[in-house]
């Protein structure tokens, strides 16, 4: 019931704001019956004293009845609350102007009296109030002297009975009520304003938690999606917060998509290298079982062949188990790159020339076109020889007898561009798109030998190096890859 936040806000301010009216009207009631007799008093202070200079109060030890009856008179038109009481110097009640039986006490403190005719400055100042057993009340409070001589106190209780209790006082007091009412009205008012604010403010929290529900509805694959409110820059809290989610959904989804399309690469990568792996052996160990088995019916040559073909099945096994392990070094996220200045144009001379003698024997020429003047990179001089070695040497395996192949070097502006280009059958648009991808082999090409890792090499080193690898139909015929690095700085 009360889990929405909203309420909860909305419950905890009404609990501050009840428990601060309730301080705030505790403190009114408490203070406000003292100050009034704080102000009475102040207005009485020297009400007594001047009665006791204009009357005599007590002549010849003795209460002047004539002289109390007087003032009593006068004061009855001012102020009919007011009590008069004639007391001796101990305090004693001596004469009252209260009807018979409304005193409730003979003796009245002398230290309120005391105190309030030595300073008149910290008020108010309640003494006894004679008309109950123990009360309290302002009071205004003059000596009586014969000369020198203390005859006694003339003790006026101003104020009379009206406030002897808060709900008395309350009764009386219209400003009171009218607080009160006051108060109770703003009350309402703040409580009904605080609750359609929170609602409004914490509107967007709802949507924020709407959102991420139907996020998890749809298994974290379709994106959050929220009013454009949520300005992640120069909103408040709850918008970055939406700005921030709707981030965090894409990342989600995308390395969802990236757990799965792995999952799924895994798989399709360890079908593609038991089924590759299988071939070879299964040839190999074919052709040593024959030998084994029928070594008497088998001739020397034919066992010769059985060996020779044994032995290029192994060096098969072993070259694809290698560019296995290259390709997952290469993939592993730790891959360091060594980065150093070489000269292009002696690796791309060197890796050729290594190639020469290969090519002669399919009567394929090696060229090579590059600058006069050496140009120098910053790469992985290893990593770079790989991809070169990769390229031209499926630029010889995939062009026909007679054919040529091109290593060529250009200077752009920032960096140097490496074409191998060859004579060969070409790619097919379509085949393109896909023979960086592992184990991928053009459909004619299934049957040479090769294992569909070269270019997936090739393109991962790339990678590491921030670069790309294209491949386009050359301009006659065959196809050009190219590659293009950074000038080394010095
Ligand atoms: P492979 O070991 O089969 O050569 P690669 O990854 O090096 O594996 O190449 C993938 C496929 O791309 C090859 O099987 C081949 O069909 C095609 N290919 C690569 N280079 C060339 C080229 N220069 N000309 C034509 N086809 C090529």
């Amino acid at each position: 019931m009360f889990s929405r936040i909203s309420t909860r806000l909305f419950i905890t301010q009404l609990c501050i704001l009840l428990t601060l009216s309730a301080i705030f009207i505790g403190l009114f009631v408490y203070t406000a019956p003292l100050f009034l007799q704080e102000l009475n008093q102040r207005l009485n202070l020297d009400l007594a004293d001047n009665i006791v200079k204009e009357k005599k109060m007590i002549l010849n030890n003795k209460v002047n009845q004539k002289a109390l009856k007087a003032v009593l008179n006068g004061m009855m038109l001012v102020n009919p609350s007011i009590e008069i009481y004639i007391t001796d110097p101990a305090g004693k009640i001596m004469a009252f102007s209260a009807p018979e039986g409304a005193v409730k006490r003979k003796q009245i403190s002398i230290e309120p009296i005391n105190e309030f005719i030595s300073s008149k400055t910290h008020l108010p100042v309640l003494g006894d109030d004679p008309r109950s057993t123990d009360g309290y009340k302002a009071f205004s409070v003059a000596p009586i002297k014969n000369g020198n001589n203390l005859e006694g106190y003339l003790y006026i209780v101003l104020g009379g009975e009206n406030y002897d209790s808060i709900f008395n006082f309350l009764e009386s007091s219209y400003l009171l009520r009218s607080w009160l009412a006051a108060i109770a009205i703003s009350l309402v008012i703040a409580s009904i304003l605080a609750y359609f604010l929170f609602r409004y403010i914490t509107r967007r929290v709802y949507i924020l938690s709407d959102a991420i529900e139907q996020f998890k509805k749809t298994d974290f694959t379709t994106p959050v999606s929220l009013p454009e409110r949520f300005d992640g820059i120069t909103g408040d809290e709850i918008d970055q917060l939406g700005s921030t989610l709707l981030q965090m959904s894409d990342r989600i989804i995308q390395q969802v998509k990236l757990l799965k399309h792995n999952d799924s690469s895994r798989r399709e990568l360890i079908a593609n290298v038991s089924h590759d792996l299988r071939t070879p052996l299964a040839s190999l160990q074919g052709y040593l079982e024959t030998l084994l088995l029928k070594k008497e019916i088998v001739s020397d040559d034919e066992a010769q062949e059985y060996i020779k073909t044994a032995f290029e099945n192994s060096q098969r096994l072993q070259k694809l188990i290698s560019e296995l392990f290259e390709l997952a070094s290469l993939e592993n996220n730790d891959a360091t790159l060594h980065f150093e200045a070489f000269s292009m144009s002696e690796l791309a001379q060197d890796v050729s020339q290594k190639f020469k003698l290969h090519a002669k024997n399919k009567d394929i020429t090696i060229e090579t076109k590059i600058p006069e003047k050496p140009v120098f990179v910053s790469a992985d001089i290893g990593l770079i020889q790989r991809v070169l070695e990769n390229l031209i040497d499926n630029a010889i395996k995939y062009t026909p007898t007679g054919g040529t192949v091109e290593v060529i070097l250009g200077t752009g502006e920032s960096s140097v561009a490496t074409l191998i280009r060859d004579s060969g059958q070409g790619i097919s648009d379509d085949e393109a798109q896909f023979i960086f991808d592992r184990f991928y082999r053009v459909e004619k090409h299934r049957d040479e030998d090769g294992s569909g890792l070269g270019l997936a090499i090739v393109k991962r080193i790339m990678q590491l190096h921030n670069r790309s690898i294209s491949v386009s139909p050359a301009p006659d015929k065959g196809t050009v890859f190219s590659f293009d690095l950074p000038y080394a700085t010095f």
